[in-house]
């Protein structure tokens, strides 16, 4: 290849594609073009998006993420390519784990937040590895697959006693009136069972630490959060996109098992080394500190709570309602992240489907071993797109 041959290319390599001279994305040429529409001087996403996770999330925040991988901080780099030691990159990760402490109200209580890698999954493994003691015991409660994800992994550290569970009933409440042992090392619960559409209403009273893996409903509902003592969560439900786990610990809970915990697994090397002790996900950090940054905005987990009070409130009415369909959680223990039911007539299910297809929604087929339908109302899903099904709904009951 010859010389000039050669400099032309290297000259087009520095050259910057336009879009990265763009200070924003622009939103008013994305509705012209009918990608997003503006509804209550908020932009949402066309779709009405029920997806159990990865999930919907605001808006604003996909759209300052997506800036942040052009230009992060007017600093001419993405975000993905500076290093996560640049202090820009440091106080994102100093911000996120201030703020999800601050949004729980627990700030300088005691408690760590961390930003881990390996999902909630992972976290099945990390608790008994640092906090079951060797010949200990831990208690589990098991109401739904997740549960026993958790459940099977601690089987490996010691004795698991299952106090309670619904898996007889396919999972379809939650166990109570069960007592927990004082001299297990801790109580391991799910408040809301994703899959199976359930959702604690009430946390057992114990001496002993209660560790709750609170993957799909954290930040969605008030809670005395300083009644647990370890809380995990898989960020793409209600915090931000999948790669990332919130782990929020009470420090004194630790150090009191004398197994050696490999460093990655270990809670108290994450908590020395301020949630950097290797490369963290930077990218999903980054948008979940946008989705907290969103939720402070909104006024918080009470202020989201109501909305998502109203949203259940009125999926529930017509599901109770309308004589095709019925919901599959008893009603005491049903959740408001995940509403899940079934059609009385399966022969219903061609003309339902097509229906709630060409209303624009998506994601609202259930789990398999649960069948029937699923509504995911995560915090970023609008009340609208959940008028959208009920109205669905109502027009099956028309038509048929
Ligand atoms: N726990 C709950 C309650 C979940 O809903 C999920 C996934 O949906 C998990 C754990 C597993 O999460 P991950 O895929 O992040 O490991």
């Amino acid at each position: 290849m010859d010389t000039s041959k050669i400099s032309q290319l290297i000259n087009k390599q520095k050259e910057k594609p336009e879009h990265i001279h763009q200070p924003h994305f622009n939103l008013e040429a994305q509705v012209n073009s009918g990608r997003i529409k503006n509804t209550h001087n908020n932009y949402t996403m066309k779709k009405h998006n029920y997806s159990a996770g990865p999930c919907i999330l605001p808006q604003d925040v996909f759209e300052k993420s997506a800036q942040a991988i052009l230009n992060f901080n007017g600093m001419d780099l993405s975000l993905l390519e500076i290093s996560h030691r640049d202090k820009a990159f440091v106080s994102v990760m100093e911000e996120a784990r201030a703020l999800a402490l601050e949004l729980l109200g627990l700030e300088g209580k005691g408690y760590q937040a961390l930003f881990l890698h390996g999902g909630a999954s992972l976290e099945f493994l990390m608790v008994p590895y640092n906090l079951m003691k060797e010949n200990g015991k831990a208690a589990y409660l098991d109401t739904g697959t997740w549960a026993s994800g958790a459940i099977k992994e601690a089987k490996h550290f010691g004795e698991t006693l299952v106090i309670a569970s619904s898996k007889p009933e396919n999972y379809n409440h939650i166990p109570k009136n069960y007592t927990i042992p004082s001299d297990a090392n801790y109580f391991h619960c799910t408040s809301n069972n994703t899959i199976f559409g359930t959702q604690m209403k009430s946390f057992p009273e114990t001496n002993i630490p209660v560790v709750c893996d609170m993957s799909s409903d954290i930040f969605s509902r008030s809670l005395d959060f300083s009644k647990f003592d370890l809380i995990y969560a898989g960020a793409q439900k209600n915090m931000g996109p999948a790669g990332v786990t919130l782990v929020i610990v009470k420090e004194e809970i630790l150090g009191k098992t004398s197994r050696y915990i490999p460093s990655m697994l270990d809670y108290q090397q994450h908590i020395d080394k301020e949630s950097m002790y290797n490369t963290p996900p930077v990218f999903a950090v980054y948008t979940s500190l946008l989705t907290l940054q969103w939720l402070k905005k909104m006024g918080g987990i009470a202020a989201i709570e109501k909305i998502n009070e109203a949203k259940a409130n009125l999926l529930y009415a017509e599901i109770d309602r309308n004589p095709l369909f019925k919901g599959t959680a008893v009603k005491e223990d049903r959740s408001n992240m995940n509403a899940t039911f079934v059609l009385n007539d399966k022969s219903h299910t061609e003309i339902f489907d097509q229906l709630w297809k060409a209303a624009g929604i998506s994601g609202l087929t259930g789990h398999r071993s649960v069948g029937g339908y699923r509504a995911s109302m995560y915090n970023a899903l609008p009340l609208e797109s959940v008028q959208v099904l009920v109205d669905v709904m109502k027009d099956l009951e028309n038509k048929i």
